[in-house]
Formats: structure tokens, sequence, C-alpha cells
């Protein structure tokens, strides 16, 4: 998949976690920007993100907040929802309404790491029964 906001990086597969806790997510090297599947979301717990402190990536670049983004997964252009977990009023998110992956500036998720994983993690999940 090629990053959303930096023109024809491609994302880079990283693998955290063993057997079934297993969690496969997909970096920018450029922009620092993960994207995560709905069902690799779920895995997310504090080993993942002391693991990802560790990744090791290039310049960060300056990112346009404006700029329109558009799905990676999905192949029609389907452009991504910014959505606010309810209880977390400061952190807007990328999300796509067809496969509900999840787009995360670096800044992002420095400040989803700052909060209750789990309570993030229900609310997110919630956003989808909430229409
Ligand atoms: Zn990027
Ligand atoms: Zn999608």
């Amino acid at each position: 998949m090629k990053c959303l906001r930096c023109d024809g990086v491609e994302l880079e597969v990283k693998t955290r976690g063993e057997g079934t806790d297993i969690v496969e997510i997909d970096i920018c090297p450029q922009c620092k920007g993960i994207w995560l599947d709905p069902e690799e979301l779920q895995k997310l717990d504090d080993n993942f993100f002391l693991d990802i402190e560790k990744i090791e990536f290039g310049e960060v670049r300056a990112t346009n907040e404006d700029i329109e983004l558009f799905c990676p997964r999905c192949e029609t252009g389907t452009m991504l929802d910014k959505v606010h977990p309810a209880q977390f009023k400061n952190l807007i998110l990328d999300t796509c309404p067809s496969c509900k992956g999840f787009w995360l500036d670096k800044g992002e998720l420095e400040r989803v790491r700052n909060v209750s994983d789990q309570l993030l993690i229900a609310s997110l999940l919630a956003l989808d029964e909430e229409g």
C-alpha cells in the first residue's frame, strides 16, 4: 500500500507480537503515519506502543492537515472520514467508512498513547454503531 500523505511512498509492513496476538501494521518510513486495520486495532496494547517506539524512522516531514486522504486499502478512492472518539475530544482520527481501517499520523499516535488504550479502542469500535 502507498502512503496516504506522501506521494509514491510505499508503506512498510511491520509485525509485532507472537502467535494469535500478532499485529501487522503498515508504517510510512517518511511521515511515520500508521495504517491499522480494524482487527489490528483490537490487538493493540502497551507492548505495541513500546515496540513502535523502537522503530527507527527517517526525517519527519511536515504534513498538510487539510489535504483529503484516501483509503490505501480500498481501491475505489474512498475518502477517509475525520472522527472524534467520544471520550477524547482532542483526538481526531481518519477512518475509512468502507473497510473501517484507521490512519494515525505521527502526532496522533502519541496522543493515542497518552490515553487509556482500552478505553480508546472501545470508543473507536463504537463509532461504527453511532453511524
Ligand atoms: Zn507518509
Ligand atoms: Zn478502506
